[in-house]
């Protein structure tokens, strides 16, 4: 498609069809620009590239082309003026952190993030001289009393890992505005396919491309969206400190957002099923998926989401032992702590993605230690099903 269409294309088409600019050989797919630099006819024109006067490609840590398909594509269907890529999902959310906090800022973290993202804010951006408080995502009065004067930042993963509990959105988006802060909410488990934080209200939606956007595994990256004031100051911090994705890792990306539409509803529909079964199965305890109406964050799910994912948690009934009973006779399913991908993969919570937490801090997240997070991936869901009940039947 043209870029100077005003045809308001649907999601499945923009996911294919955006950002797509052809070399003079007319590729018909997205090619690969494996270059570091760019070279110019004359003096005169590398001089206006470097000015700014003329607009072009000077260097890939800045712009690349086949990285710039990527963002714009993620930024169409994210309905958001415009993305940065990163080298990976944490290098994504620390340049959220470095382009808009300065000493003596405080930033709000819901506790149930990535493990690293805790790390990064408690480890390394309070070398900064700001505060970092993290709170209960789904409690909006911990979140209120939290706010100082000195607040920049809400930092939010909604749905959380792994229990899938659900932040409102909206509610966090007005809460941080009246407070002159941002919002940014890690949207790798929803996808711009399930959730649309922008259009909730949020400032930033911060992504691990390395899950569902590649889908497939292969690649790792990040990407930051949002409108085009705040993005230049992420551009800015990405090209000058270095942080930026790989052309090869883009290009996979960019295939990747081709499928994702169809891949994040089959895995919501799979992960349904398979939610569904277990919550019937006599050695399970508890099931934490979304979609399930008994669920605590089902109906604001419901509200803000379009699906609700591939990812599944549940608790058997015993303790560690029967955990990994289940893993252990699985016969495909990879015991792997990745997720978002076309294979399913299972984990024990407690002593892998969760392991460096004190008994009491997995306490207070809720990770016991008969709990079992599945990424429901794409093979046949009645294999998958087969898979789990296998080490079940054995408890
Ligand atoms: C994996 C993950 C990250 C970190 O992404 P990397 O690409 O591994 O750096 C951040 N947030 C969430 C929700 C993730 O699942």
């Amino acid at each position: 498609m043209s870029q100077q269409d005003d045809i308001e294309y649907q999601l499945d088409t923009l996911a294919i069809r955006t950002g797509h600019t052809r070399s003079f050989e007319g590729e018909h797919s997205e090619p690969i620009y494996l270059t570091s630099s760019f070279v110019y006819e004359n003096a005169a024109e590398a001089a206006a590239k470097f000015s700014g006067a003329e607009s072009g490609n000077i260097y890939s840590r800045f712009t690349n082309p086949t990285v710039a398909m990527f963002e714009k594509r993620l930024a169409a269907l994210e309905g958001g003026e415009r993305a940065v890529a990163t080298s990976s999902g944490m290098a994504a959310i620390m340049a959220v952190a470095m382009s808009f906090l300065k000493t003596g800022d405080h930033v709000i973290c819901s506790r149930a993030v990535f493990g690293s993202t805790v790390s990064l804010f408690e480890k390394y951006v309070v070398k900064f001289g700001v505060a970092v408080d993290f709170v209960d995502l789904t409690d909006l009065d911990a979140w209120k009393n939290a706010v100082r004067p000195e607040t920049k930042l809400l930092f939010v993963e909604s749905p959380s890992n792994p229990l899938a509990e659900i932040a409102d959105i909206q509610a966090l988006a007005d809460l941080a505005h009246a407070n002159d802060a941002l919002l940014a909410i890690d949207n790798s488990f929803c996808t711009p396919i399930l959730q649309q934080p922008l259009k909730l209200g949020a400032d930033l939606v911060v992504y691990s491309a390395t899950k569902y956007l590649d889908g497939q595994g292969r690649a790792l990256g990040g990407a930051v969206v949002g409108n085009h004031k705040l993005l230049e100051e992420v551009f800015a911090y990405v090209r000058t400190t270095g942080p930026s994705m790989s052309p090869f890792n883009a290009w996979v990306f960019l295939k990747g957002l081709e499928t994702l539409s169809l891949r994040m509803k089959a895995h919501s529909s799979s992960a349904q099923k398979i939610a569904e079964w277990l919550n019937t199965h006599p050695q399970v305890k508890k099931v934490y998926f979304a979609g399930l109406v008994d669920h605590i964050g089902h109906a604001l799910a419901a509200k803000q989401q379009t699906g609700f994912g591939g990812i599944v948690a549940f608790e058997v009934k015993g303790e560690r032992e029967s955990a990994w009973k289940v893993i252990d006779n699985t016969k495909f399913i990879s015991i792997t702590g990745n997720l978002g991908d076309v294979k399913s993969t299972i984990t024990h919570p407690a002593t892998t993605t969760h392991g460096k937490l004190s008994a009491e801090a997995k306490l207070a997240a809720g990770i016991g230690e008969g709990l079992i997070r599945l990424s429901v991936g794409l093979e046949d869901v009645d294999d998958i099903i087969a898979d789990i009940k296998r080490g079940l039947d054995l408890l």
